[in-house]
């Protein structure tokens, strides 16, 4: 924090996730319902959520049952991590792979089925090119035409960091299977929130680099 945010007010907000950027119609219509309502602003965050601004105190429960009722699932504490993706192989001519169905799987197998402490972020790219910053993700997962490589951590940030590839030349199966192993580390090292960079060099991490 600088002297200029120093005790600066924030105005509260809520982030509803969306599960590979992709929104569902009843849920849009129901945010654009309460945009006009509130009197809300709208900010489409760079982790591919939809954050509804300038929530008063006063409206903060109407808003979050009417996101509920409506299927919208809220962004908090302990739920498992969305990957970011890129649009993936049905929409880009360059891909590869379907990044939305291995999200989808990954989300099947872990989501709600884990302890998940803060900070880690799962990104999948169709193709080398790595659109959805792959390779900057504490879980980078990109597609080859030699298989998949997967990478631990990666960050971005003020510091950023290209992540260690611990595999490559790999299955869908598991990539699923690693990325289930390397949050159940990141769970078990990790007192309160941390990258996975700061593990990679814990004697009991999973994966060598390759
Ligand atoms: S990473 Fe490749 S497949 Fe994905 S959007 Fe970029 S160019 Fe297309």
């Amino acid at each position: 924090m600088n002297e200029e945010t120093k005790g600066k007010a924030v105005r509260k907000s809520l982030t509803i996730l969306i599960p590979e950027g992709v929104v569902a119609a009843p849920i849009l219509k129901t945010v654009a319902g309460l945009t006009e309502r509130y009197h809300l602003g709208l900010y489409l965050s760079t982790a591919q959520n939809l954050r509804l601004l300038d929530i008063k105190d006063e409206d903060e429960e109407a808003i979050r049952a009417a996101l509920t009722a409506t299927g919208a699932e809220l962004k908090g504490p302990g739920k498992f991590p969305l990957p970011k993706i890129c649009v993936g192989g049905t929409y880009c001519n360059l891909g590869l792979v379907d990044t939305m169905a291995l999200s989808r799987r990954i989300l099947a197998a872990y989501q709600g089925q884990m302890p998940v402490k803060p900070k880690f972020k799962i990104a999948i790219s169709a193709c080398p090119a790595a659109c959805s910053d792959a390779l900057l993700a504490d879980i980078g997962i990109r597609a080859t035409k030699a298989g998949y490589e997967v990478y631990a951590g990666g960050k971005g940030g003020p510091f950023p960091k290209v992540g260690r590839r611990i595999a490559k030349g790999a299955d869908e199966e598991t990539v699923v299977e690693m990325v289930g192993q390397l949050a159940a580390f990141h769970a078990r090292k990790t007192e309160k929130k941390q990258r996975l960079t700061k593990l990679l060099d814990d004697p009991e991490f999973p994966f060598p680099e390759v």
